[in-house]
């Protein structure tokens, strides 16, 4: 471990007792240099563990990350922190059970403390089509080697006692349980990502806005950034919400739209929510942080927007589906809410591909409102299509040419070509 030195208990206890004198700043302050082998713009969850992964598993050192802003500042840290492998489509499917398990020995790897907490997710089915489609995708995961328990309404009971279960609108019939799924601490997953690719020797550059992409005779030649030009003989951009800005600055139109996700944290209280819950029926899942807050969201506000912050009706929205769900919620106080912009593609699944006609453009977006879970493995299978120029096995199908040709296309929620309105 270099700049910040390795972290254990008994560093604790030495710096305790000399001062805590010995600790110094997770990442090097850094210049940019004028030139790099790779350049990624974006240091979100997904632009810091690329870097990392470059380092780690490819041994790509001369690698800068330019953030316009702070590291962490996006939606790796305005997100409510769930993380899962329960998804039903093949191609996702081994992609985030890939991610799972990344997740699973991250703490170890990271030499960091993310607050991964398997604590268990229960999705909430209402009716016996919904049992169905829930059974279905649980033998998914169980084939694809993940966990999954489906509950019928005693069983749900044993876990959640404090459900309103008698409600006669949206009666709860069960939920899927993936005892795996759980949480993370979000902006550790940055700190730690950063720390570890810092570590390794890659710049990573604060308040560094890129503002144009140069490329000459089809082959990308570096940025433009606030802080000066820079070249490199390959740029990837990880800019979630900014995909399709950032994209336009090479001349491409991404099939991305870009929406508002809104998240609500309440007063800290003493443990009531001990696992992730959904709603089956409205626009609610709930958990609570280790600080005590109850973290709750619900679905986009359902317009094109760059503003991080939504709108009043679907706080409306997302509180009335939890008083429907819970009606005890109704005594706790919302401390604060936020939002985050969402990179929607038509059909709810992610980009990881070359940008086709440039040499050394690569894309990696589309995370809609569920990257935080797949931040290990994007990472991970973007740094390998960087790295080689050959796409990652569980990454395959997250080809960019799909909306252009039909074939390919993933629909994991079954609602159509249109995700972003279903
Ligand atoms: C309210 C909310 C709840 C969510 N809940 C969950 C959840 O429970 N589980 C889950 O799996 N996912 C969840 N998500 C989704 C998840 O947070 C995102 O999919 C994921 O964080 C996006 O990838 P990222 O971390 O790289 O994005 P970001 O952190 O947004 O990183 C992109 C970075 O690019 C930078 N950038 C943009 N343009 C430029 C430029 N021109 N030059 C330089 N830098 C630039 C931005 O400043 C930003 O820091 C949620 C999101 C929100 C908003």
């Amino acid at each position: 471990m270099g700049y910040s030195g390795k972290f254990s208990g008994w560093r604790v206890l030495k710096e305790g007792l000399t001062g805590n004198k010995g600790w110094q700043g997770h990442w090097r302050e850094v210049q940019p240099k004028p030139e790099y082998d790779l350049v990624i713009i974006g240091g979100g969850g997904h632009g810091l563990s690329t870097a990392y992964y470059l380092a780690k598993n490819h041994g790509l050192t001369n690698v800068a990350v330019l953030e316009k802003g702070y590291l962490g500042g996006g939606n790796v840290g305005r997100n409510t922190t769930i993380v899962r492998a329960n998804y039903f489509l093949q191609g996702n499917s081994e992609f985030y059970s890939h991610s799972l398990k990344l997740w699973e020995g991250l703490e170890e790897d990271l030499n960091y403390n993310v607050m991964h907490s398997q604590r268990g997710l229960i999705n909430l089915f209402h009716s016996d089509g919904q049992r169905d489609a829930f059974a279905r995708r649980g033998n998914m995961m169980i084939n694809q080697g993940d966990d999954a328990v489906l509950l019928d309404r005693e069983g749900v009971r044993k876990h959640l006692p404090y459900l309103d279960f008698e409600q006669t609108r949206f009666p709860i019939y069960g939920g899927l349980m993936h005892p795996r799924g759980g949480t993370a601490r979000h902006d550790a997953v940055a700190w730690g990502y950063a720390r570890g690719a810092s570590d390794r020797g890659v710049d990573l550059v604060q308040n560094c806005e890129v503002t144009g992409i140069d490329i000459e005779d089809g082959v990308v030649k570096g940025v433009q950034t606030s802080r000066g030009p820079i070249r490199a003989k390959k740029v990837g951009i990880i800019v979630a919400g900014r995909s399709g800005q950032v994209a336009a600055m090479a001349g491409r139109r991404l099939p991305i739209e870009s929406h508002v996700l809104q998240a609500f944290v309440t007063e800290g209280l003493k443990p009531v929510i001990d696992h992730v819950v959904s709603f089956g029926m409205g626009h609610f899942y709930i958990s609570q942080s280790d600080k005590g807050g109850l973290v709750f969201g619900g679905d986009l506000d359902f317009y094109a927007s760059y503003a991080q912050r939504g709108n009043l009706p679907m706080k409306e929205h997302v509180m009335e589906a939890g008083m429907t769900l819970m009606p005890m919620i109704g005594k706790a106080k919302v401390l604060r809410s936020w939002g985050g912009i969402m990179d929607m593609t038509p059909d709810g699944s992610p980009i990881i591909d070359r940008i086709d006609g440039i040499d050394g453009l690569y894309i990696d977006c589309g995370w809609n409102y569920g990257g935080f879970k797949a931040v290990p493995a994007s990472g991970w299978c973007m740094a390998h299509l960087m790295a080689t120029d050959r796409p990652h096995e569980v990454a395959e199908k997250f080809r960019l040419d799909r909306f252009r040709t039909g074939v390919g296309i993933m629909d994991e929620e079954g609602t159509g070509a249109q995700h972003n309105l279903h």
